[in-house]
């Protein structure tokens, strides 16, 4: 199995080191706002001198607390994400000027509501899909009300301008991240997709945009030098893996480190935080909201329906991935990844003619045995 780099840290122990930066960032007058979610439009929070920070939780240990006000059967991030404010636990939500909603699922959007008696939560309207004639101007029109909602909230004018820069530097970020998470192309790849998994959702707690970057340019660069060293013109027989389905932060190790573990190498992390938010780059040749509509609009979340743009997003990356078989990860109680199961098992199996497994699971480690049994047999078939 490919080795983590020396300096390697987990969610957690980013999570924890995050606390302390926030908390100075937030000293010296740092505007900050909270998200939950991949459609937010990031680069007006950049515009309006803010940073983001990302909500979305990953641990059980909120869980029961959450579940005095939510029911218990409902996705894990979900309750999770609403326990850590709940509980007054996450210094994250606690230095947030504002949290920002947004009405993708009826779980998450239910739970705002409740989530605003804590702390004011702005919930953009997001439409429910794509296809239909006005959704383009809909969504622009309220990613305009989000720029204003944050001139309100400052006290400032945010120019267009302000949002040009802004975007350039997100897709700069994107680039960086886009040609980090391309390494899982290389045969045999010399990085892990724990370690790719982990780079990503940690970034979160790393506030400084331009550091990011850096970070992960540099990471990049080692790995490709490594692979030059010792791993170019070798074979591998480790099956190459595509991770789909739901945000997988609280499940990562159950499952993705698991799989590699287990022999497999998980190359393509196609969700939320994988490569899905980073293959489309917001245009900068055109009219700046209709610009970040456009790229908001087609996160291929099972959100949106139909969602025909994630099965050809699907397809290329298995392509381009030289993809074996994939494993699918729903979390408990999320109905829009779970339905969708069907037509991706019915679009890898008979499109694409390759293995696929769909596991459903939570924050729990109940299930790890049965979890690893199921991994094992499917492996099997693979090897
Ligand atoms: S899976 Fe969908 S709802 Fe969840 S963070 Fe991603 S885009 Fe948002
Ligand atoms: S995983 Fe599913 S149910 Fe949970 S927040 Fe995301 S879309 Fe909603």
């Amino acid at each position: 199995m490919q080795k983590l780099p020396d300096n390697f840290e987990t969610y957690d122990e980013k999570r924890k080191q995050g606390f302390i930066t926030m908390k100075n960032l937030k000293d010296k007058g740092q505007r900050v706002i909270g998200t939950f979610c991949s459609f937010v439009p990031l680069e007006i929070i950049y515009a309006a001198d803010a940073i983001p920070c990302g909500l979305c939780a990953s641990s059980e240990e909120p869980i029961p607390a959450a579940e005095a006000v939510l029911p218990a059967n409902l996705c894990p991030l979900i309750k999770a994400s609403y326990g850590f404010a709940y509980t007054e636990k996450c210094p994250y939500f606690y230095f947030s000027d504002l949290i920002v909603g947004e009405t993708t699922c009826d779980g998450k959007k239910k739970m705002f509501e409740l989530l605003n008696d804590i702390k004011e939560t702005y919930v953009l309207q997001l439409p429910n899909g794509r296809d239909f004639p006005d959704a383009l101007s809909m969504w622009r029109d309220e990613i305009i009300r989000f720029k204003e909602k944050l001139e309100d909230l400052y006290k400032i004018t945010i120019t267009e301008e302000d949002i040009k820069k802004a975007i350039k530097l997100k897709n700069r970020e994107r680039d960086i991240l886009r040609e980090y998470l391309e390494l899982g192309k290389l045969d045999p790849v010399p990085l892990s997709g724990y370690e790719m998994g982990t780079l990503i959702d940690a970034s979160s707690f790393s506030f400084d945009i331009e550091e990011r970057c850096e970070t992960t340019a540099k990471r990049t660069a080692e790995v490709k030098e490594l692979w030059e060293r010792e791993f170019k013109g070798k074979k591998s027989t480790r099956p190459r893996i595509m991770v789909t389905g739901c945000p997988n932060m609280g499940v990562r190790d159950k499952i993705i480190k698991n799989l590699e573990e287990l022999g497999a190498d998980c190359v393509v992390i196609d969700t939320c935080n994988g490569i899905r938010t980073q293959l489309d780059k917001v245009r900068e040749d055109i009219d700046v909201y209709t610009a970040l509509a456009q790229k908001y609009l087609n996160v291929t979340c099972s959100v949106m329906s139909p969602n025909r743009p994630r099965f050809e997003e699907m397809g290329v990356l298995i392509d381009e991935f030289k993809v074996d078989a994939v494993v699918e990860i729903v979390l408990q109680a999320c109905h829009t990844f779970n339905i969708e199961t069907y037509n991706v098992k019915k679009y890898v199996t008979e499109e694409k003619k390759l293995p696929y497994m769909s596991l459903e699971t939570d924050y729990s480690q109940s299930d790890k045995g049965q979890i690893t049994t199921r991994l094992e047999a499917f492996l099997e078939m693979l090897m």
